[in-house]
């Protein structure tokens, strides 16, 4: 019996394996997807960004038709200067002159103000660009990676799957159905090694007629967590 014995720990060792396989092909998706989170934030901050951009072009562009405008007033106020009837009309229009000239000296300030926020905003959506595209670039990078262990992870997959029905037929009938049992509901957690006289799973110490039910090669469960236990390596070939 002592081939029955090498069976489970055999088959222990491909669930284990498939479980750490199974895990490591779910892994890519998760992070493919933490990885298309950030390139999305990345493409909100460029469309606001871009947003503050156009805004600060059109508060510019007001500033600038508000100053042309200030401009043709002057103008035209300077025209009926020159043809004012009194004194007191010539003054009301050069008051009313510096008045605009004061106007639109401010707008001109602030429409210099404008321009230096456009500049600031470029290159703001610059470089709010250049990170989503860097994002882009690893989110591809990280995309063919994945691609590329999941096709080596599915091959092992495959070959441990073939490699546990091999295992799996080889077991005698008795045992195959308590094995078949624990596996199908708790995976490579439905079984354990002895170590050190306690569970290999939970720790808790197995009894005297366990032991000797191991040394006769019979089924034995885990009166505490019902893992499947086999004896150790050392063991197993006396
Ligand atoms: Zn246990």
């Amino acid at each position: 019996m002592t081939g029955t014995v090498e069976l489970l720990r055999e088959l222990h060792r491909i669930h284990q394996q498939l479980h750490d396989l199974r895990e490591r092909l779910n892994r890519g998706p998760k992070q493919i997807k933490a990885r298309e989170d950030v390139v999305a934030r990345l493409g909100e901050a460029v469309t606001s960004v871009q947003t503050e951009a156009k805004q600060a072009r059109v508060a510019a562009d007001q500033k600038q038709l508000l100053l042309k405008a200030g401009e043709e007033r002057i103008k035209g106020l300077r025209a009926k200067l020159n043809a004012a009837a009194s004194n007191r009309e010539y003054q009301a229009l050069k008051d009313q002159i510096a008045a605009d000239e004061m106007a639109n000296s401010v707008l001109a300030d602030e429409a210099l103000e404008m321009m230096d926020k456009i500049d600031k905003a470029k290159a703001t959506v610059g470089e709010a660009e250049a990170n989503l595209a860097k994002g882009k670039g690893e989110l591809d990078a990280l995309k063919k990676q994945v691609n590329q262990q999941r096709e080596s992870l599915q091959g092992d997959v495959t070959r441990l799957e073939g490699e546990l029905k091999t295992a799996e037929a080889s077991l005698p009938p008795d045992i195959r159905a308590d094995y078949l049992r624990v596996v199908s509901s708790k995976g490579s957690d439905g079984m354990a090694q002895v170590e050190h006289g306690s569970c290999g799973g939970c720790f808790q110490q197995i009894t005297a007629n366990m032991d000797s039910d191991l040394r006769l090669s019979r089924v034995v469960f885990c009166k505490s967590c019902g893992r499947l236990l086999y004896p150790p390596e050392d063991r197993s070939i006396g």
